[in-house]
């Protein structure tokens, strides 16, 4: 297994990496490649595999130091900073303001679940009433 950037030597005691972004520790090794897909079909790769350790919250490391002035390298660093741009617009404050769109707060779960009860206690008296009621005759 080729030496990499992110994983400790054998003479150092090991200490595990963590991700810039979310503080994890666990990462998953998987190589990158550039394809040409065709619309009808198919696909070929267009580039040697680039490995990059990927964290639980999809922040990608480089396994090697990439060298800006190999092509194949600028490509993958590119492909690397603008998935890592991507993830910082989706910040925190969108995922909460996406959320508040689409669930209810407590207070209002809260304001709802009064109204359902006086519908039900307004139910509840028609029914009685109607039970009180003498039986119609034709
Ligand atoms: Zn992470």
């Amino acid at each position: 297994m080729p030496k990499s950037d992110i994983m400790t030597s054998q003479d150092s005691p090991a200490k595990p990496t963590h991700c810039p972004r979310c503080n994890s520790t666990q990462f998953q090794l998987s190589d990158f490649v550039q394809y040409q897909i065709f619309p009808g079909g198919g696909y070929q790769p267009c580039s040697r595999p680039r490995q990059a350790a990927v964290c639980l919250c999809g922040y990608s490391i480089s396994t090697k130091s990439l060298n800006s002035r190999n092509p194949e390298d600028r490509s993958f660093k590119e492909s690397i900073d603008s998935a890592r741009e991507s993830c910082k617009r989706k910040s925190s404050d969108q995922l909460l303001e996406g959320l508040r769109r689409d669930f209810i707060d407590r207070a209002e779960f809260q304001e709802l679940r009064d109204q359902i009860n006086i519908l039900a206690n307004v139910l509840e008296q028609i029914r009685k009433a109607d039970k009180e009621k003498p039986p119609h005759k034709p």
